[in-house]
């Protein structure tokens, strides 16, 4: 089978071709039919966040169909659609058994971002307990997108814990800022979309976002503050995490306000006890998404409530064209398609 592989730190992919993996007694084989690329993938090229061993198949955002199945697996079997939950969990630690499978203790691994080879090529095996079905007539690069973009947003949105009426900043309209924004848009919130790339006003519009601000910290929080009346803004979801970002989000809140960050850099937020404690803020991470979030974005996806954010596909020879696009920025998703 063919694969990109990841062999040094800041270097471009090789495609190479390699043995196509051996099902063992509880693992699926799947011919991958799409796989998303983000934020996460440039971060690993980067050497920050996640450090898999190399040589390392990256892709995380996986969707395909099962060609074999070892012995012990009774759940699925060759010609079924599924997508891949990459969290390798224990099931049984503390986390797992509260249901918050994302935060496991004993983590296997990540499939496509740490110790697991993922879907930048032909073929991937992997326990089958990470499948879960895809519904029919939502297409595999819809499911692939659902694998991190759509659960960490439905995962961020649960944090925020919005009320209809609120009014809420999106700091961020990339895949997972584009599925907030449907998400919150469908909820009765109105959603000040926000990010460096004022091209991307007009998609986060249709993305359901009721107006959008450039980001410029200063003139942001500014306008937040004119915009509601001087009280700030009830939620803050950002899909950042620049200090910047942060600091601009943490001012903009009114008091009793909620911040959420799923994006994350090297950067820091310096946080003035004061200020948190006089105005009782809340500030609340979020990361990815749990099995059932995953599900949950499938069906969402199924009966139309949300929508596809893929804009363009890349076959597997030009993954390195497809990161360089992704790094100098894209509006919407881009998934690598394999025929
Ligand atoms: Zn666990």
């Amino acid at each position: 089978m063919k694969a990109a592989v990841l062999r040094k730190i800041g270097e471009r992919l090789s495609i190479e071709e390699m043995p196509t993996p051996r099902p063992g007694p509880g693992d699926a084989l799947l011919r991958v039919r799409a796989c998303g690329i983000d934020g996460t993938d440039l971060k690993l090229l980067d050497g920050f966040g996640y450090v898999p061993e190399l040589p390392f198949v990256m892709g995380h955002e996986i969707a395909g169909e099962v060609v074999e199945c070892g012995a012990d697996v009774t759940e699925f079997a060759p010609g079924d659609r599924v997508v891949v939950y990459n969290f390798v969990t224990c099931g049984s630690c503390l986390y797992c058994r509260r249901f918050r499978d994302q935060l496991c203790l004993d983590m296997r691994g990540i499939v496509g971002v740490l110790d697991l080879p993922g879907g930048y090529a032909d073929y991937v095996c992997l326990p089958a307990q990470q499948l879960i079905r895809l519904p029919d007539g939502l297409s595999f690069e819809d499911g692939a997108t659902c694998c991190d973009a759509g659960m960490t947003a439905l995962r961020a949105v649960d944090r925020a814990d919005v009320s209809i009426g609120d009014r809420v900043l999106v700091i961020g309209v990339g895949g997972v800022g584009s599925v907030v924004t449907q998400i919150l848009a469908a909820s009765g919130v109105e959603v000040i979309a926000v990010d460096t790339d004022v091209a991307k006003e007009s998609w986060a519009r249709t993305q359901g976002a009721a107006s959008f601000l450039p980001l410029a910290a200063d003139e942001l929080v500014a306008e937040a503050l004119r915009r509601s009346a001087g009280l700030g803004v009830d939620r803050v979801i950002d899909v950042v995490g620049l200090e910047d970002t942060m600091r601009a989000g943490f001012a903009a809140l009114r008091r009793g306000g909620r911040m959420v960050i799923v994006g994350y850099t090297p950067e820091a937020l310096p946080l003035a006890g004061k200020e948190l404690a006089q105005n009782e803020k809340e500030v609340l991470g979020a990361r990815a998404g749990r099995r059932d979030d995953l599900r949950r974005c499938l069906a969402l996806f199924r009966a139309g409530k949300l929508r596809s954010i893929v804009r363009a596909t890349y076959p597997l020879q030009q993954v390195n064209e497809a990161l360089e696009t992704l790094r100098g920025g894209v509006i919407g998703r881009i998934v690598l398609t394999f025929d």
